[in-house]
């Protein structure tokens, strides 16, 4: 059996104080006719990156409404590793080399994690590139049944995709029963494919990383990481990876501190474990810090875990995500759900969270985000004016609950219930 992942407890009904009571009464209507069906979630990691964060939110709710929901990771190597992030980088866009050779190293490593399912599942939901063929696998084994119903979920941005990745991967995806996006213009043309849904993800408000925190403690955090709340902030929290662009947010917080002589630039971001570029990207972080101390460089290995970020990003007083290429971009809404406003890169999701000059400012160049980010260090309440329209953009939709609701419509529509 393939690894199962812990669950944290959660209940619908908590989210009354966060959204109405018409959301939670459609939901556990939803729910009804789909009691006990057996979902499982299935992806790579963990822990780190968005998808961790989603799964570590969604299968407890599905949970909390009467489905019996699992979540399980591939097993993988660091080789295998290597490959999907190759995948990943090409299928964002990047020149990758997309050997046969690499192709082999994936396939045999799905083989193997196919062999280690089982069955009895009403729905199956895959996640990203990683474990896309499995099914193709799966469908020559006696665990296979014609009666799941098979669902991949991309969370990247394939505008750009390098043509050769994506005919790799799109005879598998094919195979399913349906996809689903965070944005219709991720969509390739040439997916064949009855069922295509579009539904961006969100953030849960009653996760600690979201939890209201009081502000002594918030200083307090940031003082023992050497972060004068006293002083202005700017933070961006990521993956340490190309696309997240790290050494450009040093580069804006550089030009940021010609105007502004004492902001300080807190840059925290886990390594996820199907992630081998972390280690690299982090030294060019590291690089182009040039020993400054304030430029505050922190990993989970750091011990940066959930409340460390929330009170990083409620301390902040401008947050950025300055990438290049996102697939949706969670910290945009952490971040605006906190009343923070944001700078962020004009790229893949971003731009559905942050209407630009509304809830924060969308950006092409380092240059603008430090433009940007001068002019919200500068005129303070327009910055609250700013994040306060962002949080109310974020209850209206990139809750949990909104996304519990688009998966529950689904499920229906692939064909509601449990087995015979
Ligand atoms: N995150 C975290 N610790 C870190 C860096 C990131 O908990 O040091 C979380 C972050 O708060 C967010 C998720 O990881 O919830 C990243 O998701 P996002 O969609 O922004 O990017 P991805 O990593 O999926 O590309």
């Amino acid at each position: 059996m393939l690894e199962r992942v812990p669950l944290l407890e959660k209940d619908l009904d908590d989210y009354r104080s966060v959204v109405d009571y018409e959301v939670l009464d459609r939901i556990h209507e939803l729910a009804e006719p789909l009691k006990g069906a057996k979902v499982l979630h299935l992806n790579a990691t963990a822990y780190g990156g968005g998808v961790a964060e989603l799964l570590a939110t969604h299968v407890p709710l599905l949970r909390s409404v009467g489905i019996d929901a699992d979540w399980r990771v591939l097993h993988g190597s660091d080789e295998f590793f290597h490959v999907t992030k190759t995948a990943h980088n090409g299928l964002q866009g990047a020149e990758v080399e997309w050997t046969p050779e690499l192709q082999r190293v994936y396939l045999e490593r799905v083989l193997d994690n196919a062999l280690a399912m089982d069955d009895g599942w009403d729905f199956v939901v895959i996640h990203d590139p990683q474990p896309a063929a499995l099914l193709s696998f799966l469908r020559e084994t006696p665990v296979f049944s014609p009666e799941t119903r098979w669902i991949w979920r991309c969370h990247i941005d394939l505008t750009t995709a390098n043509a050769r990745v994506w005919e790799f991967f799109r005879p598998f995806v094919e195979l399913h029963d349906a996809s689903v996006w965070t944005m219709r213009e991720f969509v390739p043309a040439s997916l064949v494919m009855d069922r295509v849904i579009v539904t961006p993800p969100c953030i849960d408000p009653l996760a600690v990383k979201n939890l209201d925190l009081a502000d002594p403690f918030v200083v307090e955090i940031c003082k023992q990481y050497g972060i004068d709340t006293k002083r202005p902030i700017m933070c961006q929290v990521s993956r340490f990876d190309p696309w997240k662009d790290p050494v450009g947010v040093i580069e804006a917080y550089r030009l940021v501190r010609e105007e502004i002589p004492d902001v300080q630039l807190v840059l925290a971001g886990s390594m996820a474990t199907d992630d081998p570029e972390g280690f690299k990207v982090w030294e060019e972080a590291e690089e182009a810090r040039g020993g400054d101390r304030d430029i505050h460089l922190l990993s989970n290995i750091q011990q940066i875990g959930a409340v460390q970020i929330n009170a990083f990003q409620r301390a902040a007083h401008v947050v950025l995500q300055k990438s290049l290429r996102e697939g949706f971009g969670l910290t945009v809404s952490e971040a605006l759900w906190k009343g923070r406003p944001v700078v962020g890169g004009r790229a893949g999701g971003i731009q559905l969270q942050i209407r630009d000059g509304v809830d924060g400012f969308l950006v092409d160049s380092v240059e603008e985000a430090a433009t940007r980010t001068v002019e919200l260090l500068s005129f303070p309440e327009r910055a609250d004016e700013l994040g306060a329209s962002g949080r109310a953009h974020v209850r209206a939709n990139f809750l949990s609950t909104r996304e519990l609701e688009d998966w529950l419509r689904l499920f229906h529509d692939l064909g509601s219930g449990t087995r015979p």
